[in-house]
């Protein structure tokens, strides 16, 4: 069975305690690989090492950190059936997915960064004959990256590559429930020649590494990705400490659907705003909003089609929904739909667990879930469930639709279904969201700011927003 390392200072090492948790399969429910329990020793130590590192590689010319960005971009695309492969058993969502979004996206996200740092300038502000002001992007240091288990490799890289382009240096903890691609990252970061100590992965859990990470008083910035209830935590360390924040939280995203949009366009792309990676990502559209002209026909549609989806292997090519996270994630996801039933919901389809046969008979998963009859402001519809459950709910009037889908106490992302531009613009206008998707979804141009409002997150990733949050702006004024 295999043993994850971590990886510091360029090394693959153990864990200073040599103590190790199991790691499981979604899809079989069988543990099949061994992850560092590690501690605040390790991080520590990953701490020394990019410390030491951090000098030789901010002075570094951007061209020189630019070409092996490129080159782990490009080693990433060279192995994206392994790292697939890695990702699809770790995570239980399907190859496919894996194949087509996951992967190629991390290859991207160094990609864009390589790049990027080349076209990063900074402004200066003359003054007429008086002085000039010019503005330093210093890179801010060690910089710790923190990521959940969705998108795992994807969502890692986003981090990880605007620090390392920026001229940080990086602390970085996967989350523990996949954190095999990471572990397969290190090794290519080895072949593609980034120096030691510049990127240090250490494996364990968030209590104990992701809190050594967070509390460091040596580690001034922490860009997190994951739940509101965690960022909240790390907020309340390192706020307190002065430490440069980036939280991109949970969301309950509402999808609203006009009589007068494209119609087959809206139902197949709600098909996968709903339910792709088993609804497992922060984006997913799990409140939607429809016009009461044409609920009943998208109602009928939507079920059928939802009827339609295959569960199965994820490795099966034919998989359209393969396992949830894990057992407890499985059991929270199912305990809603308990709830849902509880608060006058009527379940349209699914609203139970699959069994499957043989080897993965003890995986985790779901049927795909439709819920309609639910007020608005019930738990069902206010509280992240982050599955393959969606509530349908009917709408009459814009202003009516707006205050529903503003009720909750997130703001990450929102689509909106309607041919008219008018209509278009007032929604995007008053969403209360830092994304709004018109007649598409996860459509995604990386220069663009990716973050949320409200319980969403604090602070913006993509383009330069993120080079920007692990630099620091510093003013030099001249006396002429
Ligand atoms: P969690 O908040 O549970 O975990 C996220 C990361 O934080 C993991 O690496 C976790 O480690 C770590 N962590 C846990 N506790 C602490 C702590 N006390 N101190 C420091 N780090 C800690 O989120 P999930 O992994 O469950 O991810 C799902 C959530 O992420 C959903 O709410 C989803 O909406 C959100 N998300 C947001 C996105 C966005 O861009 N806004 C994108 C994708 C997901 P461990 O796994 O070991 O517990």
């Amino acid at each position: 069975m295999i043993k994850l390392k971590n990886y510091i200072n360029g090394q693959l090492i153990e864990p200073i305690s040599n103590l190790y948790f199991d790691n499981y399969q979604p899809s079989t429910g069988k543990v099949y690989s061994q992850i560092p329990d590690s501690d605040e020793k390790d991080v520590e130590l990953a701490y020394v090492a990019a410390k030491n590192a951090f000098h030789s590689w901010s002075v570094l010319p951007k061209e020189q950190r630019s070409k092996i960005l490129l080159k782990i971009s490009s080693l990433i695309e060279k192995n994206l059936d392994k790292l697939a492969l890695a990702e699809s058993i770790d995570n239980g969502k399907p190859l496919k997915l894996a194949k087509t979004v996951d992967i190629p996206r991390a290859a991207a996200n160094f990609n864009f960064y390589g790049t990027g740092i080349l076209h990063y300038a900074a402004n200066s502000h003359s003054m007429e004959e008086t002085a000039v002001n010019y503005t330093l992007r210093q890179p801010v240091g060690v910089a710790g990256c923190i990521s959940p288990w969705n998108l795992p490799l994807y969502l890692f890289s986003w981090k990880i590559a605007p620090a390392l382009a920026a001229g940080c240096t990086v602390v970085a903890k996967p989350s523990e429930i996949t954190p095999m691609t990471a572990f397969l990252l290190s090794e290519i970061c080895i072949e593609a020649g980034l120096p030691n100590g510049v990127l240090n992965i250490v494996h364990g859990l968030g209590s104990k590494v992701g809190n050594a990470i967070v509390s460091h008083p040596n580690i001034p910035l922490i860009s997190f990705t994951g739940g509101t209830v965690t960022g909240k935590h790390i907020a309340s360390i390192a706020a307190p400490m002065f430490k440069k924040l980036s939280l991109e939280l949970g969301g309950k995203n509402p999808n609203i659907i006009f009589a007068d949009c494209d119609y087959d366009k809206m139902l197949s792309t709600t098909m996968h705003s709903s339910f792709a990676n088993q609804g497992q990502i922060c984006l997913c559209g799990s409140r939607i909003f429809i016009e009461r002209k044409i609920y009943e026909k998208f109602k009928v549609d939507f079920v059928n089609k939802t009827k339609q989806l295959t569960i199965g292997n994820p490795l099966d090519e034919k998989t359209k929904i393969g396992a949830v996270v894990s057992k407890q994630h499985q059991e929270k996801i199912l305990s809603y739909i308990e709830l849902a039933k509880k608060e006058g919901g009527t379940i349209l389809c699914g609203g139970n667990k699959i069994i499957l046969e043989n080897e993965l008979s003890q995986g985790y998963y779901i049927a795909p879930t439709i819920i309609e009859g639910l007020d608005y402001n019930c738990r069902t519809n206010q509280e992240e469930i982050f599955g393959p459950v969606v509530t349908i709910t009917p709408f009459d009037t814009e202003d009516e639709v707006l205050k529903m889908a503003n009720s909750t106490i997130y703001g990450l992302a929102s689509v909106v279904w309607t041919e008219n531009i008018t209509k278009a613009q007032k929604m995007a206008n008053q969403l209360h969201a830092g994304i709004v998707w018109i007649n598409c979804w996860l459509l995604r141009d990386l220069r663009t700011p990716f973050g949320g409002v409200k319980a969403s997150g604090v602070g913006r990733e993509g383009g330069f927003e993120a080079l920007d949050f692990f630099t620091e702006p510093k003013n030099v004024c001249i006396k002429l």
